[in-house]
């Protein structure tokens, strides 16, 4: 129990220093409304009825610049949003984006799974009126890690617990669990007629992967069965730029070669100071990545890769998947 009652302030640690990270300095109203280009956002359509909004910036973000990808899916009765960015300011300009695009109405928001940077637009959708879309105990994390730090807030008010699609008239958007990321709350959409998929923080493309809060084991798997289901897919990542099969698959390898170094730290009988000592280089294949900050030790209360490493699979310590 003390080990679970550890992991627990330490995944509370994460979630807080996660969001202080993204809220300081101290929040400031922004005098005029963000653009695309103020925002470091890019629109790129991909296609029947697909859009992404694509950030390009590294860890952490500079003031008012977004961190993560959103998008839009347009069907002939309406659109479905994916993920409003960390701020209200940042939600709406998605949110006007769409209006360049159609005169459809926006009927839901989807929050990909519950971390703030993801998720801290969604008052701006209630504000419009527009249900928000999450996963299993996406409303106890945020009403819990991310309240402390944001009281305006808003959890998902439509909560799924099993696969489901979304009809926009014409258009579907099939939502679907996967594992390994953020505490059972992940969720990616695929649109079958335009085959994309929003894969959310399942794939960080050309960035180190933020895992702190996540289960390698289960991450892997679900990687293993989104290439299985999808393998023509266009990929929308939860961070870097479009992909497709290639990013599921550069994603596994960095889990693969993550786990493989662990298991040989255990084969070494290494503690973890001399773990990550002996491996706290980035190799090369990871050197041009952004996000290096999480490669090794990350920062005070924010947990890096070869830590989380060392612990789920050297040390072997059980990670419950909703602690
Ligand atoms: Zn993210």
């Amino acid at each position: 129990m003390a080990k679970r009652h550890w992991l627990w302030v330490t995944l509370g640690a994460i979630a807080l220093v996660w969001l202080l990270g993204l809220r300081q300095p101290a929040p400031v109203v922004a005098q005029t409304a963000p653009t695309l280009a103020s925002a470091g956002l890019s629109l790129e359509n991909l296609g029947n009825g697909a859009y992404a909004l694509i950030a390009d910036v590294d860890f952490p973000p500079p003031e008012g610049r977004a961190i993560c990808n959103g998008g839009f899916v347009v069907g002939s009765e309406g659109v479905l949003v994916i993920d409003p960015f960390h701020t209200p300011a940042l939600a709406n300009l998605l949110f006007d984006t769409v209006k360049t695009v159609t005169d459809k109405p926006i009927r839901y928001v989807l929050n990909t799974h519950y971390h703030f940077d993801h998720t801290g637009g969604n008052p701006a959708a209630v504000g419009r009126g527009i249900p928000i879309v999450g996963r299993g105990p996406i409303r106890e994390l945020m009403n819990t890690r991310n309240r402390t730090n944001d009281p305006n807030l808003r959890a998902p008010d439509l909560v799924i617990n099993s696969d489901t699609e979304f009809w926009l008239g014409d258009r579907a958007v099939q939502v679907a669990r996967v594992e390994g990321h953020a505490a059972g709350t992940d969720l990616v959409a695929y649109v079958p007629t335009a085959k994309v998929l929003y894969a959310g923080d399942m794939v960080f493309h050309e960035r180190i992967p933020f895992i702190g809060d996540g289960n390698i084991r289960q991450w892997q798997g679900s990687l293993y069965r989104l290439i299985a289901t999808y393998p023509e897919a266009k990929v929308v990542p939860g961070h870097g730029q479009v992909t497709d099969i290639k990013g599921l698959q550069a994603m596994q390898r960095y889990f693969s070669d993550l786990v493989n170094l662990a298991l040989s730290w255990r084969a070494q009988n290494l503690t973890r100071e001399q773990a990550i000592a002996q491996s706290s280089e980035v190799p090369a294949a990871y050197k041009n990545h952004r996000f290096q900050l999480f490669y090794a030790t990350g920062a005070p209360g924010l947990p890096g890769n070869l830590e989380t490493a060392y612990d789920q699979i050297t040390r072997s310590a059980a990670i419950p998947l909703v602690p």
